[in-house]
């Protein structure tokens, strides 16, 4: 596996500083020279020296790197410096432990198709399905052009399945299937109410289980499993391999517009405290929970009235390989009354490192820190006088969300094992493992004189597009592909038309619905389904089953 690794001394992955000129507006002209790792230590090693670059990167998360990768594609003259505070790429968010790795194509999550009368609403589902198809179809590309090495080390065929018991909940699932079964982008979902069906396929879930609830299935073969971990390395390798630079153990601290447009970005470097500037044309701000704190240090009037809430998740692993070769589906359930969408419990297989795993979960936590790695002080430090009514609005407005974080931080692990025992009716504590998982910063929003809470993901612009973030993780890594192009598109928009055609490259479906589409749908699905080697799977196929230790460390 090509991997992005980190460099003691140098800290950088690839070459070349740059000063490219009439970017973004416009043209680009590259100025790019080649220099030696002993030459730069770091862009910040140099007393006099500010160093230019066009585009900085902040953050090593899949966001950035999916968003370096396409630009690698798009303009190659022009220079791209990444920032990443800690020592690894992928070693928040997108770690693979730190997620459920999830290809969230709503196949599965019922918080996308909610019920509407007597039927089911299923216009997010759809929606969250087609912007998956936009990311496959670049991840396909990508391994079609050299940009992605082996698929298999990110992105595996793994049944995606609704679960629910209880005759009302029963009722709902069979709506949920009518409505969807005879789309385009859902076709193959089988419906069953059997016990025997549901034994066959789920037999982890099934021993000791209690028919005389009625239970019901929605499985769908094609569901994927994603080591976002994995395809962040890759894509960050590439961005190195293709003149790139990626610097490790260095921090954004702060950026400053400057008269000519461009940015000043403060990087300081981790280890040695030295703090220098570094000027860049476009600054994008990966930096997952972070990004909030940057955005606002930015000043830019479009990241005004925003606020974050941080909601941990912890998931419990399997450490039993007999019970983990029992289970091979991703198993969405139905969230409890009165819990927020990203609570929904699941019963997980992961792939990670050609390991098969298991995780349940998620269970929720609370600290008041923006990244897993952060500090006390994110929640009341990113308190500002323009985003102050919005926090206190959703302070009142969410108490629903404060009743079930005090709920679930009460619980205990017999607790969490009963809960479990809801897809494992045989769960005995000592098969499981409680880990942390990533930290997420729910979006708030100014919304009249207060504030509203938001569980999808937010991209935030300068007029100018000289600066965007992304806010929020929902769905999440899935969709970063779509999220980067709307970066690509509300920053560049003279660009834009230009890259069109090299975008219909990489993802043929660009700019059009595939629902509206099928013969295109079936085109690119079958093309990414074979790239991805996604297709039928035999059983000498199959990851070996482990208790698969963490890929990532900080
Ligand atoms: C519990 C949980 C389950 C999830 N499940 C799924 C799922 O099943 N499917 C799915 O698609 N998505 C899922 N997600 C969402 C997904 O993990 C995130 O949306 C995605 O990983 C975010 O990527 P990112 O690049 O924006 O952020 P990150 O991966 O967090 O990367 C941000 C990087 O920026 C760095 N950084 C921060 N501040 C600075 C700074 N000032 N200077 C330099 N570097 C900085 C951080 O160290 C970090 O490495 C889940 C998230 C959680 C928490």
């Amino acid at each position: 596996m090509r991997s992005v690794h980190v460099m003691s001394r140098m800290d950088a992955i690839g070459v070349g500083l740059a000063g490219g000129r009439g970017f973004p507006g416009g043209r680009c002209v590259q100025n790019r020279s080649r220099v030696t790792d002993k030459e730069v230590d770091s862009p910040v090693s140099d007393q006099n020296v500010v160093a230019k670059t066009d585009v900085v990167l902040v953050g090593a998360g899949i966001m950035s790197a999916t968003l370096g990768a396409i630009l690698r594609q798009l303009q190659p003259d022009w220079s791209i410096t990444t920032f990443e505070r800690l020592d690894a790429a992928a070693a928040e968010s997108s770690d693979p432990w730190n997620n459920a790795g999830t290809g969230h194509s709503a196949l599965c999550e019922l918080n996308y198709t909610p019920a509407k009368g007597d039927g089911v609403d299923i216009s997010k589902a759809v929606n969250v399905n087609e912007q998956f198809q936009v990311s496959r179809q670049f991840w396909a590309y990508g391994v079609d052009n050299g940009i992605l090495a082996d698929p298999k080390e990110f992105i595996n065929p793994i049944p995606h399945v609704s679960f629910v018991h209880g005759a009302d909940n029963v009722k709902y699932l069979r709506a949920r299937y009518d409505a969807l079964a005879g789309h385009p982008l859902f076709a193959g979902m089988e419906y069953s109410e059997s016990d025997e069906f549901f034994a066959q396929r789920l037999p982890l879930m099934a021993k000791g289980r209690d028919y005389s609830d009625p239970v019901a299935l929605n499985w769908t073969e094609s569901g994927t499993d994603v080591d976002f971990g994995a395809l962040t390395k890759q894509l960050l390798a590439h961005v190195g391999e293709t003149g790139g630079q990626v610097y490790f153990g260095h921090e954004v601290r702060d950026l400053t517009k400057q008269s000519d447009g461009s940015w000043l970005v403060k990087v300081r470097n981790v280890r040695t405290g030295a703090t220098k500037s570094v000027n860049a044309k476009f600054v994008f701000i990966g930096a997952g929970g972070g990004a909030l704190h940057l955005l606002q240090k930015s000043g830019i009037k479009e990241a005004k009235g925003f606020g974050g809430f941080p909601v941990s998740g912890q998931f419990l692993r399997c450490t039993n390989p007999e019970l983990i070769a029992q289970h091979r589906a991703k198993v969405y359930g139905k969230a409890a009354v009165g819990a927020p969408p990203m609570s929904v419990p699941h019963l997980d297989t992961r792939v990670i490192n050609g390991q098969q795993g298991l995780l349940f979960g998620p269970y929720a936590g609370w600290s008041p820190k923006f990244l897993k790695n952060g500090k006390a002080t994110d929640l009341p430090g990113s308190v500002k006088p323009n985003n102050l009514m919005s926090m206190l609005g959703v302070g009142v407005t969410e108490l629903g969300l404060t009743k079930y974080l005090i709920g679930e931080l009460m619980q205990g692990p017999a607790d969490r094992i009963r809960t479990l025992r809801e897809f494992v009716p045989r769960a005995t504590g000592g098969d499981w493992e409680l880990i942390t998982a990533g930290q997420r910063v729910q979006v708030i929003r100014k919304k009249g004189k207060g504030g509203v809470l938001e569980f999808g993901t937010a991209v935030v612009n300068a007029e100018d597009g000289t600066v965007a973030g992304l806010l929020g993780a929902s769905p999440g890594a899935s969709t970063a592909v779509p999220a980067m192009l709307d970066v690509l598109q509300r920053c560049f928009p003279r660009e834009y038309e230009a890259w069109k055609p090299k975008l219909e490259q990489m993802v043929p479906s660009l700019g059009q619905k595939l629902s509206d589409n099928p013969a295109l749908f079936q085109q690119v699905w079958d093309w990414s389904t074979r790239a991805l080697e996604l297709g039928e799977i035999t059983d000498t196929q199959l990851p070996e089953v482990g208790h698969v230790v963490e890929s990532a460390s900080v």
